[in-house]
């Protein structure tokens, strides 16, 4: 990939190449981090790349004096939960998320409060880990895509669930585990934008293709689908393969990780390979240029109230002891 020209308000900076950015930050204690969502240049230039899972785990147990975390919001506060001494930043303080925000602390609180009158007991909240660190703190644990059905396995049959904020992931936990939960009325909005319709048109096109579809789909996809799984067990399944074609449903950067860890499968974004519709317009604000320039001059930094830690940490550290 191209070097590019970096304008700041004093210098021109000349984003090197990727490995190059790594050995920089390398040798100043910093650890770069991005998720499998980020384009192809930001994933070289990290130290790690995962789903929020592994990302969480890498942010726990690697020594670093700082992160710089190519993702959106929530995953550098999650970090910053899990390596507290660590000072996270990010590229671009403004890569939000569309799920987290459809759920708000204070709504949270007063939707649990409404619960626990109508239910007689307060319910469990698991929370999946695309939310704020006020919604994690509220909440008993934690849970991935990846590790959803685990998570909510780990409590006992007949106990009051409520699930927040992914309504698609939270269906398909209750269609797959037999569960009740309660769900919050939350979606991603890429993974929402997903058309059962268009999915079947490129399955007439790809007859043979295998669909994965990531649990976030509304249900009518996930059920076209022949997987429905998160990021991680996409890239072991493909891994399994060798001249498959792949239809994926997920964010569509994710499509460079799965070229490189399985390069003799075909993989075909859905909604369609012209259509970038399936990018996350959060994760797109990261930039080359904008991590060279947080890890050259600093700022961008991620900061978790006081009063949030011990709770978000207990709910996270709770998902984490889940093998
Ligand atoms: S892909 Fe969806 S859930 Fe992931 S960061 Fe973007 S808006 Fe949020």
């Amino acid at each position: 990939m191209a070097s590019s020209d970096l304008t700041t308000s004093s210098s021109v900076l000349q984003v090197p190449e990727p490995a190059e950015i790594r050995q920089w930050a390398s040798a100043r204690g910093i650890l770069i981090l991005a998720h499998s969502y980020q384009e192809g240049f930001l994933q070289e230039c990290a130290h790690f790349v995962g789903d929020s899972l592994e990302l969480a785990r890498a942010a726990e147990t690697e020594q670093a004096e700082a992160i710089c975390f190519c993702g959106v919001h929530f995953m550098a506060e999650t970090a910053k939960l899990l390596n507290p001494t660590a000072r996270v930043f990010v590229p671009d303080l403004d890569a939000g998320c569309s799920l987290a925000d459809s759920c708000r602390a204070e709504d949270l609180v007063r939707y649990q409060d409404h619960l626990e009158g109508k239910l007689g007991r307060r319910p469990t909240t698991v929370a999946y880990i695309n939310c704020s660190a006020a919604v994690k703190a509220l909440c008993d644990v934690i849970c991935t895509s990846g590790n959803a059905r685990q998570v909510v396995d780990s409590i006992p049959a007949g106990e009051p669930i409520l699930f927040v904020p992914d309504k698609h992931l939270g269906g398909w936990i209750n269609e797959t585990s037999g569960r009740d939960m309660v769900l919050w009325n939350g979606a991603c909005q890429v993974h929402e934008l997903f058309s059962v319709d268009t999915l079947r048109v490129l399955q007439d096109e790809h007859p043979g293709s295998i669909t994965m579809s990531h649990p976030e789909c509304p249900k009518a996809v996930r059920d076209a689908s022949d997987h429905v799984v998160g990021t991680a067990a996409m890239l072991r399944l493909a891994e399994s393969h060798h001249g498959a074609t792949f239809l994926v449903g997920t964010e569509g950067n994710l499509i460079y990780r799965l070229h490189k860890a399985a390069p003799g499968n075909r993989y075909i974004p859905a909604p369609g390979a012209s259509c970038a519709c399936n990018l996350c317009p959060f994760m797109q604000l990261n930039t080359p240029e904008k991590l060279w320039q947080v890890l050259h001059q600093g700022g961008n930094e991620i900061e978790v109230a006081a009063e949030l830690f011990e709770p978000a940490q207990r709910a996270l550290k709770r998902m984490l002891a889940i093998r």
